[in-house]
C-alpha cells in the first residue's frame, strides 16, 4: 500500500468506489464544515475539500481537511498551483502528511479572473503534473525537488489528479491523462461528465492506450439543479458538454422540479457509468449541495459503502 487510505484500500479491492466533495466556508466557520461533512459520513470512501474553488477565498483545504481527519472522515485534501509556489506546496504537504491527511489531488486551480480577487497574482511555479511528480518523490524516494538529502519522516500520501476528458483538443486529453500517470498519479477524477457517449469514446481510446490498468478512473459528475445552471456550465467551464436531450429534460420540468429531475439524471448517468470497462467509481461535485449527497447516492444505489 502507498497511503494506506480507506479509498486506496477501497480501490485495491475492486469496490467501485465513490468520493463527493465539499467546499469549506468562506470564513473560518467550523459548524458550517461540520454541517456539510455529516452528510457524507458513511456515504463516500473519501471526501474532497476544494482548494479556493473558483478562485473565491475560503477557509484552506488543508485546514479543512484535517478537521475531517478530527471528524473521523477520510479527506482528499485538493491542492492547487495557482496559489503557491514549490516552497510552499512541498511545507503545506509536509504539514498535510503530520496532520494524518492521506489523499491529496493536484490540480491547476481556476483561473483568478474567475472569482472574487481578480488581481491576484498567479504563482503557477509548477503545473499540475509537476506537482504530482513532487509527491512522489516525497512519497516514493524521501527527496524534496532539487535536493539531495532525504526528508524527515514519511509522506504516505494517495495521489490524485484531475483531467477533462471532453475539453478541446479532444485527440490530446488521452496523452494529457497518460502524463499525469507517467508522473505518479494513482488515481484520477475527472471533470462533470454529461455526454456518456463521448466519454465511452473516450474511455476506449484509455482502455486502448492500457492506463485504466495503471490508475484508477473515477468519473466526475456534477448534479444539475436548473436549466440555468446547465446555461452557465456550458458557457463557463472549457470542456463541459451538456447534450440537448439533457437540457431538454431539465428545461422541460416546472422550475419547483426541476433539482428532482437532475437528480434522477445523474443517477441515470451513474447506471451507464458502472458499465464502462475501466471506470474505477464516481466523484460527486455537488456544488453548494452537499445536503443532497444522502439522496443521490441512494437512489443510484452506491450504498453500503464497504467497509475495508
Ligand atoms: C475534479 C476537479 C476538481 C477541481 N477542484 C478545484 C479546486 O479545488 N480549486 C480550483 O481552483 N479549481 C479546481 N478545479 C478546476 C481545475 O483546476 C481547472 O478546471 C483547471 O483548468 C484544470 O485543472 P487540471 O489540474 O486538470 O489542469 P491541467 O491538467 O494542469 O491543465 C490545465 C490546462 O492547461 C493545459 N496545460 C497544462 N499544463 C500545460 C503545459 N505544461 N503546457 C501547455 N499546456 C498545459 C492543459 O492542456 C489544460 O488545457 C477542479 C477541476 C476538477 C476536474
Amino acid at each position: 500500500m502507498k497511503a494506506d487510505s480507506n479509498l486506496e484500500k477501497v480501490l485495491k479491492e475492486g469496490h467501485f468506489a465513490v468520493t463527493a466533495e465539499i467546499g469549506p466556508p468562506r470564513g473560518a466557520d467550523i459548524s458550517v464544515i461540520k454541517n456539510k461533512a455529516e452528510f457524507l459520513r458513511g456515504r463516500a470512501d473519501a471526501v474532497n475539500v476544494t482548494d479556493c474553488q473558483t478562485a473565491v477565498v475560503r477557509m484552506s483545504s488543508i485546514a479543512t481537511a484535517a478537521i475531517l481527519v478530527q471528524m473521523g472522515m477520510e479527506p482528499v485534501m485538493q491542492m492547487t498551483c495557482r496559489d503557491r509556489n514549490r516552497i510552499a506546496m512541498q511545507s503545506d504537504i509536509f504539514g498535510a502528511s503530520a496532520l494524518g491527511i492521506r489523499n491529496m489531488l493536484a490540480i491547476s486551480g481556476d483561473h483568478q479572473s474567475f472569482g472574487s480577487q481578480k488581481t491576484a497574482k498567479k504563482v503557477f511555479d509548477l503545473d499540475s503534473i509537476q506537482l504530482v511528480g513532487l509527491v512522489k518523490g516525497l512519497r516514493d524516494e524521501k527527496k524534496m525537488l532539487g535536493d539531495e538529502d532525504a526528508i524527515q519522516g514519511d509522506i504516505p500520501m494517495f495521489i490524485g489528479a484531475a483531467v477533462n476528458p471532453l475539453a478541446p483538443p479532444l485527440e490530446f486529453r488521452a496523452l494529457h491523462l497518460k502524463k499525469k500517470i507517467d508522473a505518479g498519479a494513482d488515481f484520477i477524477q475527472t471533470q462533470g461528465i454529461y455526454d456518456m457517449e463521448k466519454f465511452r469514446d473516450w474511455m476506449k481510446t484509455v482502455r486502448d492506450m492500457g492506463l485504466d490498468k495503471k490508475c484508477s478512473i473515477l468519473a466526475g459528475l456534477v448534479p444539475l439543479k436548473s436549466a440555468g445552471m446547465a446555461k452557465y456550465l456550458i458557457d463557463n467551464v472549457p470542456g463541459i458538454n451538456i447534450p440537448e436531450s439533457v437540457i431538454k429534460r431539465i428545461s422541460g420540468v416546472p422550475q419547483e422540479k426541476a433539482a428532482e429531475e437532475g437528480i434522477t439524471i445523474l443517477c441515470e448517468s451513474i447506471e451507464q457509468i458502472r458499465e464502462i470497462k475501466g471506470i474505477a467509481g464516481v466523484h460527486i461535485m455537488a456544488i453548494q449541495w452537499e445536503h443532497k449527497i444522502p439522496e443521490i447516492v441512494e437512489r443510484a444505489k452506491l450504498l453500503p459503502r464497504p467497509l475495508v
